[in-house]
């Protein structure tokens, strides 16, 4: 048993690194992911300021023409005003006039807040720009770096895999490595733990007394009873 525990050890070594590894694997991808996520909606963030942009100029513009509109009936207005003497007539005209002038005031102060606005909305979406700008290079950095690494993460784990196979095609009872393989999986790729006196050094809960005498004994796997790993003596 003290020699399928020193495999086991051997064995394990080579799987933590595997973990490792393939969690590099998982991880790249995901951290990838992440960033891609906040750039794109810092992207839909400037493409909303944008359109709320084409909004206020179109306002500005259909203002502009309204009130150009207005501007034309006042000249009018003031050149019918000239060509009678009719009083009636004067003092509708004359109503009128202010009326629009009126309009056309009012026009000019939305006009103005629009522009005012708009210039806001502009200075923000330039930072945005920026920041998206600064934001793609990093990623684009981000991602070269990451390939490369997940090439020789890819070559170093076929590296790895085809040492653990080599390993596996010894004497090793396969029902040993059926036992070592199912706590490999349950327990994030650590499926041994040394005793140290009488605690698990993995989980840190102490053991029956018993159990470190069957496995100094060596006649059998002995489990971790609070985590189920396999269970070593210091050498
Ligand atoms: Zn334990």
């Amino acid at each position: 048993m003290q020699e399928t525990i020193q495999v086991l050890l051997g064995l394990q070594e080579l799987d933590t690194k595997i973990y490792s590894v393939k969690d590099e694997l998982r991880r790249l991808p995901a951290e990838r992911e992440r960033r891609r996520k906040a750039i794109d909606s810092r992207i839909a963030t400037r493409d909303e300021l944008d359109s709320e942009l084409r909004r206020l100029h179109l306002q500005i513009k259909e203002v502009d023409m309204d009130t150009s509109q207005s501007r034309q009936k006042v000249r009018k207005y003031d050149g019918e005003m000239n060509d009678t003497t009719d009083g009636v007539i004067v003092a509708s005209l004359q109503h009128q006039i202010r009326t629009l002038k009126r309009d056309i005031s009012q026009a000019e102060e939305e006009s103005l807040e629009a522009m005012a606005a708009a210039e806001e909305l502009t200075e923000k979406r330039a930072l945005v720009e920026a920041q998206i700008t600064e934001d793609e290079t990093v990623f684009a950095e981000f991602e070269t770096n990451m390939k490369a690494e997940m090439a020789a993460a890819e070559i170093l784990l076929a590296e790895l895999l085809a040492k653990r196979e080599k390993r596996l095609t010894g004497d090793l009872d396969r029902e040993v490595v059926d036992v070592y393989e199912r706590r490999l999986d349950a327990r994030e790729g650590m499926a041994l733990s040394m005793l140290d006196g009488r605690t698990c050094t993995m989980c840190h809960m102490q053991v029956p007394a018993n159990l470190s005498v069957r496995i100094a004994r060596g006649s059998e796997l002995v489990l971790c009873p609070s985590c189920d790993r396999i269970l070593y003596l210091p050498q």
